[in-house]
């Protein structure tokens, strides 16, 4: 099926329940089983429904299938925001002892994640270029778990080498988790391309109107085979889970890796969807790829009236020509569009400054993917935890400015932009 469609209809069965044409909210704590017998079934997955919110929801339940449809991908687990999302992904295989790989391309929550809080838990994080992969492989070793990097980063908005990352990881026997909040399923599914596993938070695009929070897990196809493949990496699916009364994963007929994370990190952490949010974000992902055209198509127009200003220094924005990664977003993209997120470089701070303080259209904002045009300073907001080196390795200078292109004509926000500049 396409995108389209299964954005309108996958994961529900209209005919169940009442026949209701919008996907009922079960805004519901637990659920009332038949009998003992029928709890018990549901607690040994002898027979699959749901058990208490925490852990299953038949609102979400939609909204899981219908993301993992999205993706081409064999599961999902939708869990309350895109950082729990991240977090789970990793400790789902990383535990104390062990490192990941990381991006040296992410979004700043998940550089604060994944270098300062998991290292409190043990797990440290090596970073590769994720541009090239060139360093990869040889960051690799027997303790290595995962390779986290973003298809399309925020805010760097670079494209990462998806295939030599692949590549190296197959060739490893590691597992891959790629962050596709900002290219979105709509312009890109990383599964096709052998990734693992994906997350998205999606507060952003998936929502695209910025009133909801929730984050995405969404592996692929036979990662049950990957994992008895490298058992001795991935003990944890191979062996029996002593949390779990001795469930083997990798046993069970079900996508294993999501299984494992609700089973027992959403079990036993908590960070769960409520099933209002999940609702909210079945509405708008029906509209997902109209709308990513659109905040492409808007941003390609904004990007080239940058390009040619006098007071910019450099445009960065992997849709036009001259940007570096252009190649990639017509080798990855779908017709080469590339989001909402474009950056520029303004000629000082206290330009970078003036334009944010005088763009009347624009809301000074941290988020990206609203149907309102967002612009930021990543320097002093986003990524103001990360210290000098860290933001010169993440390629943010003081003079850098975020845009996050909306629905709006662009003839608007083209002349915002005109007179903030001015
Ligand atoms: C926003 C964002 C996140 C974090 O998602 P939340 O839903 O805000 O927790 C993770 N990755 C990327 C690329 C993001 O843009």
């Amino acid at each position: 099926m396409q995108k389209e469609t299964i954005a309108v209809h996958g994961g529900y069965n209209k005919k169940e329940g009442y026949g209701s044409m919008s996907v009922p909210i079960a805004q519901t704590t637990a659920y009332a089983f038949r009998d003992a017998e029928h709890a018990a079934n549901l607690f040994a997955l002898k027979e699959l429904g749901p058990i208490y919110t925490r852990l299953n929801n038949p609102t979400t339940d939609v909204l899981e299938q219908r993301l993992a449809q999205l993706e081409g991908g064999a599961g999902a687990l939708c869990v309350s925001s895109g950082q729990s999302a991240i977090f789970y992904a990793i400790i789902n295989v990383a535990e104390a002892g062990d490192n990941i790989i990381i991006s040296d391309k992410l979004y700043g929550g998940a550089v604060t994640l994944l270098t300062h809080t998991i290292k409190r838990l043990g797990i440290t994080a090596k970073i590769f270029k994720s541009e090239d992969a060139s360093d990869l492989e040889d960051l690799i070793d027997e303790k290595t778990k995962a390779i986290f990097f973003e298809s399309l980063s925020n805010p760097q908005i670079a494209i990462a080498d998806v295939e030599s990352i692949v590549d190296i990881a197959k060739r490893n026997g590691i597992l891959t988790i790629c962050d596709n909040t900002v290219a979105t399923a709509a312009l890109f599914n990383p599964i096709s391309w052998g990734v693992d596993v994906v997350v998205h938070s999606t507060s952003k695009y998936i929502n695209g109107q910025g009133t909801t929070i929730g984050g995405v897990i969404i592996e692929r196809d036979g990662l049950a085979d990957f994992f008895k493949a490298n058992a001795e990496r991935y003990y944890h699916f191979t062996e029996p889970d002593a949390s779990y009364h001795g469930l083997v994963y990798t046993d069970i007929p079900l996508p294993n890796f999501t299984l494992r994370a609700r089973l027992a990190l959403l079990r036993d952490i908590g960070a769960v969807q409520s099933p209002h949010n999940s609702w909210l974000l079945l509405q708008t992902v029906e509209t997902l790829a109209l709308r990513v055209e659109k905040h492409s198509d808007n941003t390609l127009e904004i990007a080239k009236f940058l390009e040619s200003h006098p007071k910019i220094k450099s445009v960065n924005y992997p849709g036009l020509e001259s940007n570096k990664y252009y190649a990639k977003a017509q080798k990855y993209f779908k017709d080469g569009k590339a989001s909402g997120l474009i950056s520029f470089e303004a000629e000082s701070f206290e330009d970078a400054k003036a334009v944010i303080d005088s763009a009347k259209l624009f809301s000074v904002v941290v988020n990206i993917g609203d149907s309102k045009s967002l612009i930021v300073h990543p320097a002093s907001t986003t990524h103001s935890q990360m210290n000098e080196e860290e933001l010169a390795g993440a390629g943010i200078n003081s003079t850098t400015v975020r845009l996050s292109i909306g629905l709006e004509n662009p003839i608007d926000l083209i002349e915002d932009l005109e007179q903030a500049l001015n």
